[in-house]
């Protein structure tokens, strides 16, 4: 069979691929098991061996698979990595978000962008790569709820350095018009926990106001948000260059005349370095317990503020050397690197040793919206970078 004819049939298996994979309606926090069970069948189907690892109900699960080297050198692995969570739809679709179509130039579909696309083409070049004579493994890691925190991501990773592959190549196919991303912020999120003593609003003194403490942590916050800009690091490539925080929500009270006992504040940050991140949570942490805390419990001794990590995902940093970042530019012959403020899992994957890069197909202008699509030609290319891939990984 020609290339031609070849590059044609994987191309249409991507396409059939991916409307698989929007049928499923794998929304953060939802069910994924039958999705992983599709790629992994398709993943086995080609000689693969693969690992799970589940959420606490196992409802929600990662996919780790492996299309193992034929003979293996020093070569570094490739991961190729993607979440199969999507973030939840709107009103407003002007078709079924769950169905995908084909309209001209584009296939529209929750998630056909990000990032179910870049997984698709993934596994329509699962048979190349498996009927070829890899010199490197080859492998493959599907997350749940990267959307949310980045939830899924830490238990895969966990069982990696377990099992001793914390060296590789890792690839995040995240919608960037195939452009490189090699660095982002953290992003870190919390809800804060207040609870006073209710009473009559008549007599303040025998009660603890749990909203009027939270709104003087809330003012806390915001002064440290000044403190983060001083912090500017001079040679910061992030647009606004300074860790940035944001209060999300305060919740709490019942009524003008009652002592609310109750009220939680929703807040996060995104801090430029690592060093930002332990800054902040030492001065609010110290707030709390030398001066709010105290404070109430000369009233109430049983008032409690409880601080519960959402999510803390760890910034991606910017290396000057980034074997993952050549790679890719070897076969893209794109030599640009960006930042981007969107979250990804790579600063996990770099944190255990793993270089990493960001880049797929789609663009993150479509990410989240309504009527989400990806531009066929989009898929396209990135099949060209597995193609580089897979000729980068034979046995000569
Ligand atoms: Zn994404």
């Amino acid at each position: 069979m020609s290339t031609e004819n070849n590059n044609n049939l994987i191309y249409e298996s991507s396409l059939k691929i991916l409307k698989d994979l929007i049928s499923f309606k794998t929304i953060s926090g939802e069910n994924n098991n039958e999705l992983i069970d599709y790629c992994d069948q398709i993943l086995k189907k080609f000689g693969a061996t693969s690992f799970k690892t589940f959420d606490d109900d196992k409802k929600r699960v990662n996919l780790f698979a492996t299309i193992k080297a034929k003979k293996s050198n020093d070569k570094l692995p490739i991961i190729l990595s993607g979440h199969t969570d999507v973030v939840p739809v709107s009103k407003g679709w002007s078709s079924d978000p769950f169905k995908a179509e084909i309209k001209g130039d584009k296939l529209y579909g929750r998630g056909s962008c990000d990032m179910k696309g870049f997984i698709a083409c993934t596994l329509a070049y699962a048979p190349i790569f498996s009927s070829v004579n890899l010199d490197r493994d080859i492998h493959f890691s599907f997350t749940f709820d990267e959307e949310t925190a980045c939830l899924g991501a830490p238990l895969l990773i966990k069982e990696l350095k377990k099992r001793k592959i914390t060296n590789g190549i890792c690839i995040i196919g995240e919608p960037t018009n195939m452009k490189i991303i090699d660095a982002l912020k953290g992003c870190y999120e919390y809800t804060t926990y207040f609870e006073g003593l209710a009473g009559h609003s008549s007599t303040p003194h025998k009660g603890v106001s749990a909203v009027e403490y939270a709104a003087r942590y809330v003012k806390k916050l915001i002064e440290l948000r000044e403190k983060l800009k001083e912090k500017t690091p001079k040679d910061s490539i992030f647009d606004p260059p300074y860790s940035t925080l944001q209060i999300g929500g305060i919740f709490g009270g019942i009524a003008h005349n009652v002592i609310a006992d109750k009220c939680y504040v929703n807040w996060e940050t995104r801090p430029v370095i690592k060093e930002d991140g332990i800054f902040l949570n030492n001065e609010i942490d110290n707030y709390v317990n030398e001066k709010l805390l105290p404070e109430m419990k000369k009233v109430f001794p049983d008032s409690k503020i409880i601080k519960k990590i959402i999510g803390e995902v760890i910034g991606f940093e910017r290396v000057e050397k980034s074997e993952a970042c050549e790679f890719v530019s070897s076969i893209t012959g794109d030599n640009s690197k960006d930042v981007v403020s969107f979250g990804t899992e790579a600063g996990l994957f770099q944190e255990v040793g793993i270089s990493t890069a960001v880049c797929g197909p789609g663009s993150v202008e479509q990410a989240h919206t309504i009527d989400e699509f990806i531009k066929l030609d989009e898929l396209k290319k990135c099949l060209k970078l597995l193609e580089g891939i897979k000729n980068k990984s034979i046995i000569n």
